[in-house]
């Protein structure tokens, strides 16, 4: 089949609510992807941030191959290892009392607020202006922007949005009726915008002076992306729950919550698929991977020389760790542009994102300046 082939087909068959780049993808292997015509693509956003071994690394192949060859699926009516090694993980790595696993990342921030009504018996959630947290009625309603939001509305009463990075302003917003307060260390979905270096020291402060429970969505920054494990381990802070999802299964879908504030009681909360063993397993082979190879710091070593080398280049660009976003003067015209010449990224109205996987090398980082470079309005 070729491309075009594909694309009418898919208009012919599929809702009309994503804007796809033009390339079909059908393998990939590491760094690169291919298209149905075996051309080679340096990958260079890892499936919005997921894919973070790269793709088909033997890890996470290994792992499901050997759990979908045991057992997939049992329900939460039984109890299955995997499930739980991977909550000890996550435990054990966010210093929490609790974790609990869902299917991806809207689920997560579902969670986290079904979580925070319950534990505080308050119904108000302070979010942030530019925020991404989802698209389901719930994390949408967390999510700030009329074009993802006036078609759906009425959404969840009680949520107000604070200026992001400005802490006068959360503080305004924040009454005896909040619950929580829920913040992306770095918003990722409006163009990696990053708040002052001491704006999430300073959300810990004023939420535990105001005893409010502190989200922090690490959806898209959690799992090495920023150069730590998590995004608010640069700011040395303990928030209450933690969101996780996108990078945390290597490009297999699961997300989950780790949490230490109370729990839900029997019945409370749930889900068919949630913890399955499949997912668990690879998420927990994606992980320790993670830790062994010491990713966290090769996203930050990378990351910064990347940073250097565009901003060396008089690009308005700006990161952490292999979290970048470079202001061009058209957004996708300048991703379509770095299609043509073999790399691939995506834009956020005018900036063009960068987020590869966290196992890439020096000589990649060569390979896509190159390209960078022969792009007309770039160099
Ligand atoms: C992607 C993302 C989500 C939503 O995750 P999905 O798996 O797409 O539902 C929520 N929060 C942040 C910060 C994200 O980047």
């Amino acid at each position: 089949m070729e491309l075009k082939e594909i694309q009418e087909a898919e208009k012919k068959y599929y809702s009309q609510t994503f804007t796809r780049l033009p390339v079909a993808v059908e393998r990939g292997e590491g760094m690169y992807v291919y298209d149905l015509n075996g051309r080679r693509y340096l990958d260079m956003f890892a499936g919005i941030a997921v894919s973070s071994l790269g793709h088909c690394h033997p890890e996470v192949v290994k792992a499901v191959r050997e759990q979908s060859g045991k057992l997939m699926h049992t329900s939460n009516w039984l109890y299955t290892l995997p499930q739980i090694e991977l909550a000890k993980l996550l435990v054990e790595l966010t210093n929490m009392s609790k974790a609990f696993i869902t299917n991806d990342g809207t689920e997560a921030v579902e969670a986290a607020i079904k979580l925070v009504r319950k534990v505080t018996g308050k119904k108000e959630i302070v979010s942030m202006k530019g925020a991404f947290h989802g698209r389901t009625m719930g994390s949408l309603t967390l999510t700030s922007g009329e074009k993802y939001r006036k078609p759906f509305l009425p959404l969840l009463s009680g949520v107000k949005f604070a200026a992001y990075g400005d802490i006068n302003s959360l503080k305004k917003k924040i009454t005896e009726k909040t619950a929580a307060v829920i913040v992306e260390p770095i918003q990722g979905e409006s163009g990696v915008i990053i708040p002052p270096e001491d704006y999430l020291t300073q959300v810990r402060e004023l939420t535990q002076e105001k005893d409010v429970l502190l989200i922090v969505d690490e959806i898209q920054t959690g799992f090495g992306r920023t150069g730590k494990m998590f995004a608010y381990q640069h700011s040395g802070i303990k928030p209450d729950i933690i969101c996780m999802a996108k990078g945390m299964g290597g490009g297999f879908p699961i997300g989950a919550i780790a949490f230490d504030c109370g729990d839900f009681e029997p019945g409370q909360h749930g889900g068919t698929f949630v913890g399955n063993p499949l997912a668990s397993a690879t998420a927990c082979a994606v992980i320790k991977f993670i830790i062994q190879q010491q990713l966290p710091k090769n996203a930050a070593e990378i990351g910064s020389y990347l940073l250097n080398e565009l901003k060396e280049r008089n690009a308005s660009a700006r990161g952490k760790g292999l979290m970048i976003g470079v202001d061009v003067s058209d957004g996708k015209g300048a991703v379509m542009k770095l299609i043509d010449s073999g790399v691939l990224t995506i834009y956020s109205s005018n900036t063009v994102r960068i987020l590869p996987p966290l196992i890439i090398e020096k000589t990649h980082v060569e390979e896509f300046l190159q390209k960078w470079d022969s792009v007309e309005g770039l160099r």
